[in-house]
């Protein structure tokens, strides 16, 4: 256990960084790791991407805090239908992983860098197959495309399996709402979101048709609620690849939405090798029940000395920079 108090940040919080493989490389990593914090309302998880700085980071720490010392809203529903997440994986992996799912919608990674087209339409083809022809099938391209490579992949992508939607196909607003002018798929925001400086004032209106919510990047359940509530389009939440812990916000915010028209993206546990705790956040039947797991399997997956030391010194970092108490 280490203390997450400093000068100026108010009292201790319990806190463990964990550290647990991945299944497959995801995101550019092959390790995921973070800090668990207790407080009076619960377990709240902090674990901003290592390639988020500090100042990205306050809006992560502030849905910590409020899972730790506020929790969340009343929920709306008592289960939310899930999507698998397919990584950027071979083709007999990828009907693997949908089949053992038992779940009807997939997300498929797609444009994964240094890898052909060839390869994505392998890899949609194959969940098309294990889906069969009611499941539905999105792929997310991490803002790695331009305008014309994205109407080029997406129309071949459509023809071939049919998309639900296609997430952040290219990296700025200007580019979504160009390509959303040359394709009939609906285009999904994300990146365009939560990094931005201001979410609930970005102009997505000619953009986008869905718009993708994660509680840690956009500081929290109650955050997340007002830029929905700010962009008025439909909603779709997915994860920010949490433990159990974090996938609980997750759940917690598509479980308080008015209105879920879309499984949401907050199956990723599966993606780990292990989790914090013995009664994960998994699918059963397509869908998570709204529950808050409790990290009961901290000490197996208890990071090392020089991990842990990192996530604490960034954590009072992080905590000084947004002034909260506790
Ligand atoms: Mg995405």
């Amino acid at each position: 256990m280490i203390s997450a108090s400093g000068p100026g940040t108010g009292p201790a919080l319990e806190a463990h960084v964990y550290r647990v493989p991945l299944r497959t490389r995801f995101r550019g990593i092959d390790v995921r790791d973070g800090v668990l914090v207790r407080g009076p309302a619960g377990w709240g998880e902090f674990s901003p991407f290592w390639d988020y700085d500090d100042a990205e980071s306050c809006r992560w720490w502030a849905a910590a805090r409020e899972a730790a010392v506020e929790g969340f809203p009343a929920p709306l529903r008592s289960s939310v239908p899930v999507n698998v997440t397919v990584p950027a994986v071979g083709p007999e992996r990828a009907h693997e992983i949908v089949t053992s799912s038992g779940c009807r919608t997939a997300k498929v990674k797609v444009a994964d860098p240094g890898r052909p087209a060839a390869d994505d339409l392998a890899r949609v083809e194959a969940v098309r197959d294990a889906l069969g022809a009611d499941g539905a099938i999105r792929v997310d391209a991490n803002g790695a495309w331009d305008v014309d490579t994205a109407v080029a992949r997406i129309r071949e992508l459509d023809r071939a399996v049919g998309l639900e939607y296609v997430e952040q196909p290219c990296p700025t607003l200007p580019e979504l709402a160009a390509l959303r002018r040359r394709i009939e798929v609906r285009i999904a925001a994300d990146e365009v979101l939560r990094r931005s400086a201001d979410p609930l004032r970005v102009q997505l209106a000619d953009a986008c048709d869905v718009v993708v919510l994660k509680a840690q990047p956009l500081g929290g359940v109650r955050a997340a609620l007002r830029v929905a509530e700010a962009h008025g389009l439909p909603c779709v939440v997915s994860s920010a690849l949490e433990s159990s812990v974090g996938i609980g916000a997750g759940v917690a915010l598509a479980a308080a939405l008015p209105e879920l028209p879309f499984a949401c993206g907050l199956a990723t546990v599966a993606l780990f090798t292990g989790d914090v705790s013995s009664a994960p956040l998994l699918p059963v039947d397509g869908a998570l029940p709204v529950t808050r797991p409790e990290p009961d399997r901290l000490a197996e997956l208890a990071a090392d000395p020089e991990t842990d030391a990192r996530w604490r010194a960034r954590m009072a970092r992080v905590r000084a920079m947004t002034g909260t108490t506790p």
